[in-house]
């Protein structure tokens, strides 16, 4: 494995090394890899189910599955269904973090929501009311909405939507009314849980225009691609690579990849951390956004939905693939593939007499 380290000059004319970049596979054999693990994820498929709590999401063709990988080095690859509009839904969470931690500050952030994984479902209230304290995440709904609750006075929906499609380099990303329309009219569990942030003086807006707010956010319709292109920003610090363009901070592109580690995935995302590795940011939608730090951005849609919410087939194509082409967060190119095999490791533990 190759890696690029790149000199550029600073305002002050001084020498910086900037950015280390991994090269991933050579662009055939890792399409190649993709296509392989595409197939296995496909299997997976009837094991998950299209989510319904939302009618319209209902509609969403269960075979579909598409992605696109956008390295930091190299050509994107773009697979399958990887054109085809869905909408964000969750994934929406990370954009309005990212907004919020740019307008409104950290410490506005983090008084009203936590850091900590939930261990709940999504759309939990339970630990929200027993514990009498704020949402655990940004990236439940609880968190997000308090985050909404933040953004309201700030920014308006349009202003989130030419943002979003700045930074997923998607001018065509639009609301899309019919999923917006039927998730308003079976929202009564979010409703509720912001009744329950402004009961607690976490929600100080107009709590229905706080609602409808992220439900908007969560109607946007987008790509496999328009995703990857956000995450290769995330991957890259902030930065759109070609144009140098920032989009955020480092600051906000650290948190939030920190967070989608350990929260993105819900209650799967220990689980998802230990089989992938790679930061990820799913939707029920059938949308994944995965930040393979310095390597790439990748985009998945897959509609069919595991127990806990996530891309049933999604999930096992960024499994199939993770290693295979160097995207776990932990690779390393020193990685020891010997103690990878079970066996061998238990062996060497016991070579070692650290046993
Ligand atoms: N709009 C959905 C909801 O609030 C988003 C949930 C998700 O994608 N996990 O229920």
């Amino acid at each position: 494995m190759s890696e690029k380290q790149e000199t550029k000059k600073n305002d002050s004319g001084k020498q910086l090394t900037v950015e280390k970049h991994y090269e991933l596979q050579e662009q055939s054999k890792a399409t190649e890899i993709i296509k392989k693990a595409m197939d296995l994820a496909r299997e997976e498929i009837p094991k998950g189910k299209v989510a319904t709590y939302i009618p319209e999401l209902g509609k969403a063709d269960p075979h579909q599955l598409g992605i696109v990988m956008n390295p930091l080095i190299g050509e994107k690859i773009c697979l399958g269904d990887y054109d085809v509009r869905f909408t964000m839904q969750s994934v929406s969470k990370v954009i309005m973090l990212i907004v919020a931690l740019e307008v409104c500050g950290l410490k506005a952030v983090f008084r009203k929501v936590g850091m900590e994984p939930s261990g709940e479902a999504f759309d939990s209230l339970v630990e929200l009311d027993v514990n009498n304290s704020k949402p655990y995440n940004p990236l439940i709904n609880s968190g997000a909405l308090a985050v909404c609750g933040l953004l309201l006075p700030e920014v308006s929906f349009q202003d989130m939507v030419r943002y979003t499609r700045n930074v997923c380099a998607d001018p065509d990303i639009e609301l899309n009314n019919d999923v917006f329309d039927s998730e308003m009219k079976t929202c009564s569990r979010n409703r509720s849980i912001a009744y329950l942030l402004e009961s607690k003086g976490i929600i100080t807006t107009d709590v229905e225009d706080t609602l409808r707010f992220y439900t908007k956010m969560c109607s946007m319709n987008v790509t496999a691609e328009s995703l990857a292109n956000l995450a290769v920003i995330l991957a890259n610090d902030g930065v759109d690579e070609e144009t140098g363009r920032r989009f955020m901070s480092s600051r906000t592109a650290r948190i939030v990849k920190t967070l989608m580690l350990t929260c993105g995935m819900y209650d799967g995302s220990g689980a998802f951390a230990i089989k992938v590795g790679i930061p990820t940011k799913s939707g029920v939608g059938g949308g994944l956004l995965s930040v393979s730090d310095k390597r790439a951005g990748l985009g998945v849609f897959g509609p069919a939905l595991d127990p806990q919410g996530n891309s049933i087939a999604g999930c096992k194509l960024l499994r199939e693939i993770s290693n295979e082409l160097r995207l776990n967060l932990f690779y390393d190119p020193e990685w020891n593939t010997e103690t990878e095999d079970e066996n061998a490791m238990i062996r060497n533990i016991r070579d070692t007499q650290a046993i």
